[in-house]
């Protein structure tokens, strides 16, 4: 039973947005990764700013041209540029897929990142972040996903839904919400992703950008966004949801 907004902090509100996200979602168990380490961190790389459907385009056009990591990093950039079309900023996506993927040939020939599964998460990510293109949002998914390692993506919906409902403030960026809602949730790899896929959904279907569908949603009572608009619906005398 999810409680009133009055008097709760922060790290409750956390918790119990992702009790309620449990419920109406499902709890999701840690899937096997979809892809291979190295397919995973350069589809996340293509998907900075760009559409699921648009970073999915990129990669099967990159993978259709360059079968081979090795053909990616010899291709002309302007041709690596093309296939990359469908994503935003393929130009600067091209050239830093191509740096990152020398860096990582030197260390592994095969282009194997499975080394990232014996380094502490400290270690992993600032291995990761060194290289071009990889920022906390990429370098996080990655751990979390494919390595099952207790970190936390935010991207854009995590990010929204977390300010609106007050779990994170409003001046706090993308970057650090990162280590703010990692600090008021268990280090475990499971609920940390059914909180990151909850509330990307979430974000998604209920809490979306434009006119976020609040009557539908279970985060109400909870929310300081849904709060707001309710207690100024009573200020004017309107009906409110
Ligand atoms: S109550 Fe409204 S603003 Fe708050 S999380 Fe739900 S949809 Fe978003």
């Amino acid at each position: 039973m999810i409680s009133e907004n009055e008097q709760l902090s922060p790290a409750e509100k956390t918790w119990q947005t992702h009790e309620a996200l449990n419920e109406l979602y499902g709890v999701l168990d840690l899937r096997k990764p979809r892809r291979e380490p190295i397919h995973e961190l350069i589809s996340t790389m293509l998907s900075h700013r760009t559409t699921h459907a648009n970073e999915e385009k990129a990669y099967y056009r990159l993978r259709e041209w360059y079968p081979t990591w090795p053909e990616v990093i010899a291709a002309p950039v302007e041709d690596l540029t093309k296939a990359l079309e469908t994503a935003q900023y393929p130009g600067p996506k091209a050239i830093n897929i191509q740096k990152a993927l020398r860096l990582i040939q030197a260390q592994e020939p095969d282009f194997s990142l499975h080394f990232l599964e014996e380094m502490s998460v400290e270690e992993a990510m600032n291995w990761l972040m060194a290289l071009p293109g990889v920022g906390l949002k990429t370098a996080t998914l990655l751990l979390l996903f494919n390595f099952h390692k207790p970190v936390l993506p935010v991207d854009t919906h995590v990010f929204r839904v977390s300010q609106r409902v007050g779990l994170i403030g409003a001046k706090v960026t993308a970057e650090k919400a990162h280590t703010i809602l990692l600090d008021m949730l268990p280090k475990d790899a499971a609920v940390l992703f059914n909180f990151h896929k909850h509330l990307y959904w979430h974000g998604q279907r209920i809490c979306i950008w434009k006119g976020p569908k609040c009557s539908e949603c279970p985060l109400c009572s909870i929310c300081n966004y849904c709060q707001e608009v309710r207690q100024k619906g009573i200020d004017k005398g309107k009906k409110v949801m």
